[in-house]
């Protein structure tokens, strides 16, 4: 009986932890668990380890806000590969909410300058918006480069606009003389899609539409 008792509590324990993660409903967090006591030793050992050492090789830089995996672990280094590469356009920089937002537009190869991430959205309503997303470090970051250009990539909902629009007006009250050009994802991206599972071709098409 005992034994039984303490099967059942990893399997509500485990289910526990999915169910934390971000889109994972109470049925999806079981299945995984289900899922993961069809594997061998052998695989539960390998995510175990994953799992644990996430954060050890993994950085968040202190220019754009991304996680990184830092290869260079000897040293000591804070900027990521992107924001030290000299190939890259380091007179544009586009502001997305997630690092998975991110990840999709570079894998999409139509963009060449620099990121920043803002770590989340300002929902409509929102009375405290600095506690939502990186406003200071944006500002630092627009104070550090020459910018010609500002791409809002956010997503076509409602939180994603709001957040777009609520940076172009931060942007312009901080920066009133500068002449940088604030610029939208344009029409590519349709009403209510989310950059995250956006094509390549979407990608493309809604960066040379930017409005
Ligand atoms: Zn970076």
């Amino acid at each position: 009986m005992r034994t039984r008792k303490v099967a059942m509590d990893s399997i509500h324990k485990l289910t526990e932890y999915f169910r934390d993660f971000p889109g994972i409903g109470p049925r999806q967090a079981k299945r995984f668990v289900y899922f993961l006591l069809t594997k061998n030793p052998s695989y539960l050992n390998e995510i175990s380890r994953l799992i644990s050492d996430i954060k050890k090789n993994i950085k968040v830089c202190s220019l754009c806000f991304r996680f990184f995996q830092d290869e260079k672990t000897d040293e000591k280094n804070d900027v990521c590969n992107i924001c030290s590469d000299k190939n890259r356009n380091h007179e544009s920089l586009m502001i997305v909410a997630r690092d998975v937002d991110f990840e999709s537009i570079e894998k999409s190869r139509v963009y060449s300058g620099l990121y920043f991430i803002l770590g989340g959205t300002i929902p409509i309503l929102e009375k405290e918006p600095e506690k939502k997303v990186r406003l200071e470090e944006l500002k630092d970051r627009i104070n550090k480069n020459n910018l010609k250009e500002v791409i809002l990539s956010l997503n076509m909902t409602p939180d994603g606009e709001n957040t777009a629009d609520y940076i172009k007006q931060f942007i312009k009250q901080y920066f009133p003389n500068s002449n940088i050009k604030i610029s939208l994802l344009g029409r590519g991206l349709s009403t209510g899609s989310e950059i995250e599972y956006a094509d390549v071709e979407t990608i493309k098409s809604a960066l040379e539409n930017r409005i």
